[in-house]
């Protein structure tokens, strides 16, 4: 930590990016970072690739997120929140491979320690605990703005409180946030309480494709472009549906296929799909997404795949684990 701090205090200009399809963590700690290098006088661009979901538009200067940056800009300092490889900011990987120092940020399990400084903590709630540390550390007072960002991220991660990765200090930052100013109704009302009528379609859509399988072990969702399209949805509207499938009784472990939407074509009708995987905490999914080049955390994981929905069904329903 203290390198990274001096590295900071050392750099005029850092690029701050997190993971495509954000959540909240993604979101919560790069405005929170992207605000803490302001008040230290320290330019930062703030960057992630995908579209803001609708969710997360009332975090405080949601709109310093820009979703290009130009390949010429000399940052000095790249810092890379929330993800467990470099690629997962997407497309700017290359250019942030340029950059002279890159600063990993993460509490993925699967991290493969990608750059020149690392910030990894398996056992922190969110990546937004390791900012709040880094804060800590650096003694900048956090904003009611940066409060936001930081409750949000950890409310998000551990699932209100409810996933594995909910410890002491998840409640002890919350109790800081909202003695600085953070309103739980707030947040809450903005996170859960405002769906649009058509997420609610989705979600009914997204019912309807369950499926059960290996003696009530394993629950598939389904989600297509056209179920996006009829019911007038956004990507981002997805996130939090893959918990129906994984709350069932009895079920070990939960597939979310996703089809992505990308205008690529493929051979013999294959698409590119994001699987996410949820467990009860018996099977470590992490393990089960790095066989497929994604990773995540032991209870939440993805990864991407060309192939079929019926194939991608066949694939998970042969996982070891569930035979
Ligand atoms: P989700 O299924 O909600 O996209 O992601 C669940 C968890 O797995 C998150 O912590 C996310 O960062 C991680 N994850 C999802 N997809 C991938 C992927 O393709 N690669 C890696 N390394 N991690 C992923
Ligand atoms: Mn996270």
């Amino acid at each position: 930590m203290k390198q990274i701090i001096q590295q900071l205090k050392n750099s005029r200009s850092v690029l701050i990016a997190s993971h495509i399809n954000p959540d909240g963590d993604a979101l919560g700690s790069l405005l929170a970072l992207g605000l803490a290098m302001e008040a230290l006088d320290i330019k930062a661009t703030l960057y992630n690739e995908s579209d803001i979901p609708a969710v997360y538009r009332f975090l405080p200067e949601i709109d310093r997120i820009q979703n290009q940056i130009s390949r010429v800009h000399a940052y000095e300092t790249a810092i890379i929140l929330d993800c467990s490889n470099l690629d997962r900011i997407g497309r700017a990987t290359d250019i942030v491979t340029q950059i002279p120092m890159v600063i990993n940020i993460d509490h993925h399990t699967t991290n493969t320690r990608f750059g020149e400084r690392h910030l990894i903590d398996n056992k922190a709630c969110a990546t937004v605990e390791l900012v709040f540390r880094l804060l800590k550390e650096m003694a900048i007072p956090i904003s009611t703005a940066m409060a936001t960002s930081i409750y949000t991220g950890i409310v998000t991660d551990t699932g209100s409180f409810r996933f594995s990765n909910t410890n002491a200090s998840a409640f002890a930052i919350c109790n800081e946030m909202v003695q600085l100013g953070v309103k739980p109704i707030h947040i809450a009302q903005h996170l859960y309480g405002s769906y649009s009528l058509g997420r609610i379609k989705l979600l009914n859509q997204a019912l309807e494709s369950i499926e059960i399988s290996n003696n009530g072990s394993l629950s598939l969702m389904t989600l297509t472009q056209k179920m996006l399209k009829e019911t007038g949805t956004q990507p981002g509207d997805a996130e939090g549906l893959i918990h129906y499938a994984r709350r069932i009784e009895d079920v070990k472990m939960a597939a979310l296929i996703q089809e992505q939407a990308n205008g690529r074509k493929y051979n013999a009708g294959e698409k590119n799909y994001h699987v996410s995987l949820r467990s009860d905490g018996s099977i470590d999914v992490a393990a089960i997404a790095s066989t497929f080049g994604g990773g995540g955390h032991p209870s939440a994981a993805g990864f991407s795949i060309e192939s079929t929905i019926k194939k991608i069904k066949e694939t998970i329903k042969a996982i070891p684990e569930l035979n």
